[in-house]
């Protein structure tokens, strides 16, 4: 590993929204909330806490008004949601958010599927919302899908989503994060991308990747894009989410899993792992069903070791 490797990395938290919207358990505001305080006090530093989407489309996130309404502040903590369009972006600023993120695909089909829009089109509309949003102070993020593959599509020519993402920055949204959609880039793959971004500009505060470990080559992809100077990675309390084009596979990838590896390598997160710990318990008993985090099940398994042995000793 280079030295740049050690500098610190910010995870960003994407369980109560992509992780929810791909759950079939509904949470009540109060569940969400608590799940969100639990996840603060972790230490994450950037908290996704839900859509502005129509509520018919995700009902699993039909009260993001209300939950953004009533987050607690937590200092140092940046909460955000996404917005879909111009009445999305309304209904985040009067809720109170201060940043905001924009989503679209990098291939037709999924963009279609996804939005119902053309590419033009999703950039055309981003081109009205982003500036009113960065001129009300707010910062804008922009997730780009299907970047190293499209369930539709097949294989995806990295420079497709490089020009989208350059018209995205230039419309000032100031982070762009990187989508493995389907779980299906490898490391090669993974610098090949980073490299071609970063070439073209992209700082490494302006960059994030979105991976999903639908083949297991998550953490790997991670690590690869770290050693080349990414210090943004998108994770899931838990690994909550699963994966929407293959039922019963894991998804998104787990915030402990990615915290707990960067902390054995010396990389500083700010995140107290046993506090972690707590939130994914929280976020599995919310939930209902036990979740794919690896850390997760193994520090839940010790500690009831440890239960079980201080029973059996007294
Ligand atoms: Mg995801």
């Amino acid at each position: 590993m280079d030295g740049f490797a050690l500098k610190p990395v910010e995870l960003y938290e994407v369980g109560p929204r992509d992780g929810l919207q791909n759950e079939a358990a509904r949470l009540p505001v109060e569940a969400k909330l608590r799940l969100i305080d639990a996840i603060a006090a972790a230490g994450l530093s950037r908290i996704e806490v839900g859509s502005f989407v129509r509520a018919d489309w995700i009902p699993q996130l039909a009260d993001t008004d209300e939950v953004a309404r009533q987050l607690r502040p937590w200092p140092g903590v940046r909460f955000s949601a996404l917005v879909p369009n111009r009445h999305g972006l309304d209904r985040a600023l009067a809720a109170g958010l201060r940043e905001v993120a924009v989503f679209m695909s990098s291939t037709e089909a999924h963009n279609r599927k996804n939005t119902n829009k053309s590419i033009a089109e999703s950039l055309e509309l981003f081109h009205e919302i982003v500036p009113v949003a960065t001129q009300a102070g707010t910062r804008v993020r922009a997730y780009l899908s299907t970047v190293w593959g499209c369930p539709y599509e097949g294989k995806v020519d990295p420079r497709r989503s490089l020009t989208i993402a350059l018209a995205l920055k230039e419309m000032g949204c100031g982070e762009i994060s990187l989508g493995d959609t389907i779980g299906v880039g490898n490391p090669r793959q993974t610098q090949e991308i980073v490299r071609m971004f970063f070439a073209a500009g992209f700082g490494p505060g302006e960059l994030a990747l979105h991976l999903h470990d639908t083949n297991g080559t998550a953490l790997a992809n991670t690590l690869a894009a770290l050693d080349l100077g990414v210090r943004i990675f998108d994770t899931s309390i838990g690994g909550m989410g699963g994966c929407p084009y293959a039922p019963g596979a894991a998804g998104n990838l787990a915030t402990e899993d990615v915290a707990s590896m960067l902390a054995d390598m010396g990389v500083s997160t700010g995140i107290d792992l046993e506090k972690l710990i707590d939130a994914g318990e929280l976020a599995q008993e919310l939930i209902g069903r036990k979740l794919t985090g690896r850390r997760l099940q193994a520090a839940l398994g010790r500690r009831a070791g440890t239960e079980a042995r201080r029973a059996a000793s007294t």
